[in-house]
């Protein structure tokens, strides 16, 4: 069990779940268990608390209910898109277009499609993690049939210009998918306005449950089947339907809708507190990503001369949760291919640390962890060789 004074920074990997969604999906596992599929009114409860849940999923996203498929998460959700489009787009074309920095979900779901045959553009990004539109436009053939651009990155938080990058697509005729994973409840978001053919969302990054999302799927496109069995989710995903989960998914996102203009301002002050705290009080720092246009609870930062595994087991210690490139990576020795693909240098990549703040995050939080980070860099930075060397070539130099 977690400890009770954890102090969580890390919400971009994911969030407790919030005790209203708790309540509201404990029914559906003990009172409410009827198959939806089933006839009887049992049955019936079970499908009407999933469709009013795709109503709300729908209204967040400014889409029509029929036009939302719930799936297990961002994962299936990323994967369902891609494959399913580039399956059924195939006598159209080959070609797909995507960006550096993306997820993993849909990094290695290209990898597949390329052994299938299909080709991939991963565009490159400028220093600050934005994917330029001139790039995209000579990217796009008239054997292209999607581009897929996540909302906001998992790591350095970077928000793309997703309306532009729609409306690209649009006036080209090719489908445009983008991971919001990361974007809902901290960005607003309207499929139709943005020209979004295809978003992919999860629960567990918005205080919902955790193995439940869900994919927008703009009505009249051509995507096929992505799990092949029972008639469930208008013939497109079969699987007796998850309804605890469900019904939470609809509950974390109207709330996540709601609390957006109470939270995001004070999270995104506290993050700007503790980012300049952290840039102008600690040598040799530098932030990753775009200053500007970045998730309000994001921070992402490179230290000079120290390890970030090593900082985060320090922090750990200290009772703080946080992460260093994104959760999936950690444990990989590897450093980030989001950070590279920003041209950061490999080592001072591997210093790099995220922080990453949500709904449970206070003043105090943020003043004890710059106290503990100032600690840990400078401890680390007795210890490091390379530390070391740079203080004596600098002696020399004076
Ligand atoms: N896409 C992005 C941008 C993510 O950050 C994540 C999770 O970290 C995923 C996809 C995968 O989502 P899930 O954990 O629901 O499979």
């Amino acid at each position: 069990m977690a400890d009770q004074k954890t102090i969580y920074l890390d919400h971009s990997a994911t969030t407790s779940t919030d005790p209203d969604v708790v309540q509201a999906m404990l029914p559906w596992y003990s009172e409410y268990y009827g198959n939806p599929s089933s006839l009887y009114r049992l049955a019936r409860e079970s499908r009407a608390a999933i469709e009013n849940a795709r109503k709300k999923v729908a209204s967040a996203l400014g889409a029509e209910p029929e036009e939302i498929y719930f799936t297990s998460g961002g994962t299936e959700s990323d994967n369902w898109a891609l494959i399913g489009v580039a399956f059924a787009n195939r006598k159209k074309g080959d070609h797909i277009i995507t960006t550096a920095i993306e997820h993993h979900a849909i990094l290695h779901t290209c990898k597949y499609l390329e052994n299938l045959g299909f080709r991939v553009t991963y565009l490159p990004v400028d220093e600050s993690g934005k994917v330029r539109i001139d790039d995209l436009s000579a990217a796009i053939t008239d054997k292209t049939i999607l581009v897929s651009v996540m909302f906001a990155n998992n790591e350095i938080g970077t928000i793309q210009p997703i309306k532009e990058i729609g409306t690209i697509c649009r006036k080209k005729g090719v489908l445009f998918h983008t991971d919001a994973v990361q974007a809902i409840g901290n960005i607003p978001i309207h499929v139709k306005e943005m020209n979004i053919d295809l978003l992919s969302l999860s629960a567990h990054k918005f205080y919902g449950p955790k193995g439940i999302g869900a994919l927008y799927i703009r009505k009249g496109i051509r995507i096929d089947g992505y799990l092949h069995g029972g008639g469930q989710e208008r013939k497109k995903r079969a699987g007796t339907e998850n309804v605890p989960g469900i019904v939470g998914l609809g509950v974390a996102i109207e709330k996540a809708i709601l609390n957006m203009d109470l939270q995001i301002p004070r999270i995104r002050k506290l993050r700007d507190y503790l980012l300049e705290r952290i840039l102008t009080e600690i040598p040799h720092t530098r932030l990753n990503g775009d200053r500007t246009d970045r998730l309000p609870g994001n921070i992402n930062v490179s230290f000079e001369f120290i390890e970030g595994e090593s900082l985060l087991l320090l922090l750990d210690n200290a009772g703080i949760a946080a992460s260093t490139g994104s959760a999936c990576s950690s444990g990989s020795l590897e450093p980030s291919h989001v950070l590279l693909a920003i041209g950061v240098p490999a080592e001072t990549a591997h210093g790099s640390l995220r922080l990453t703040l949500g709904h449970d995050n206070t003043e105090e939080d943020v003043e004890y962890t710059l106290v503990e980070i100032k600690k840990a860099v400078d401890r680390l930075r007795t210890m490091s060789p390379l530390y070391a060397d740079y203080l004596k070539k600098r002696s020399c130099d004076v």
